[in-house]
């Protein structure tokens, strides 16, 4: 008898997901689910104008701007303005502990007000990736960051409150869990197996094939085995590295064709669904720990909102198979 689901495990995490195989949805009802839109006119638009201080710009040939990373004027977290140099430090207050937010937060703004990176050229969202490795690269002297964290909401239901195209870089001085639970992941597969386990899943799922969206030269566009939602789509380097912000040109311009192609795909499969996403690197400060890690991108449609069940036991339900949703993306035309 076959059941109306799977559970899946994830190979890094360990964790379980549930996979909607019998009585799933059919992928054209994504498209269909009603959700609110942000809507801000360009007009008055704070992001339309290059800011005063820019950490960084870059430019389109003659063109003028098309990316600029500024300060978030409301960040989570910032330069500490009374110990300058110091890193925060676990201080006690009875049984608990705290530290100061000491970080960054910054915005990374691209010029079009319309277009978001499902619409862009493969060399205007090449800017954007190379925003991000500059960045990396500057954060990454600062010993105190321990983590940086890129990532974009896109639209109400993703957590967006600004319409205007943009993204947002966030380095922290610890190792977020998230994080944390992926490098031991990778870590134990790596030290049973010697082998990286990211390492196993590209050589297995391009043999395989049922899971690829898509692939380049340099990047493999995939839904996960263990999807934890509906459409989920991973963007993993196939050669093996450790940190993002060690890319070369080349792999940067690859990089942005397939993000931008994975984003389009969704774009026009699910008519603009909100989604986040981020990337998964090795921390910035601690280098030889991390050899076995393989950074990767993780974009995450909103195609559900977590109920009782997920909360309650950290089981997330995909709604539709990954093997059906990677045919269906694969399929679209952008
Ligand atoms: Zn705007
Ligand atoms: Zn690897």
């Amino acid at each position: 008898m076959d059941a109306f689901s799977e559970l899946r495990r994830d190979i890094v995490s360990g964790e379980w997901v549930v996979v909607a195989t019998g009585r799933a949805k059919r992928p054209d009802d994504f498209a269909k689910a009603k959700k609110q839109i942000l809507k801000q006119p360009a007009e008055g638009c704070p992001f339309e104008i290059l800011q005063p201080e820019p950490l960084v710009v870059y430019s389109k040939n003659s063109e003028g701007w098309w990316v600029q990373v500024v300060n978030n004027k409301y960040p989570a977290f910032s330069q500490s303005h009374s110990a300058k140099h110091a890193c925060p430090k676990i201080t006690k207050n009875g049984p608990y502990e705290w530290m100061e937010g000491v970080g960054y937060h910054e915005v990374v703004v691209s010029r079009d007000h319309e277009r978001n990176i499902a619409k862009m050229s493969d060399e205007e969202v090449e800017l954007i990736i190379r925003s991000f490795q500059d960045r990396f690269l500057a954060i990454k002297k600062d010993s105190c960051a321990q983590y940086v964290s890129v990532f974009q909401n896109h639209g109400l239901g993703a957590g967006a409150s600004i319409a205007h195209p943009h993204l947002q870089i966030v380095a922290v001085p610890v190792i977020p869990p998230d994080v944390g639970q992926s490098l031991e992941g990778s870590k134990n597969y790596f030290h049973q197996n010697k082998e990286c386990v990211h390492c196993v899943v590209i050589k297995y799922e391009l043999h395989d094939k049922s899971r690829i969206v898509y692939e380049n030269e340099h990047f493999l566009v995939v839904t996960p085995f263990a999807s934890k939602s509906a459409f989920e789509i991973r963007i993993f380097p196939k050669k093996h590295s450790p940190h993002f912000e060690g890319i070369s040109i080349e792999e940067r311009f690859a990089l942005a064709n397939s993000l931008r192609t994975g984003l389009a795909k969704l774009h026009k499969g699910l008519k603009n669904p909100d989604y986040n996403f981020f990337l998964h690197t090795s921390p910035v400060n601690n280098d030889s720990e991390n050899s076995h890690y393989h950074w990767h991108i993780e974009i995450i449609p909103k195609t559900a909102v977590w109920a009782g069940f997920e909360i309650g036991t950290g089981i997330e339900i995909s709604t539709i198979a990954p093997e059906i949703a990677a045919e269906f993306l694969r399929k679209i035309k952008i």
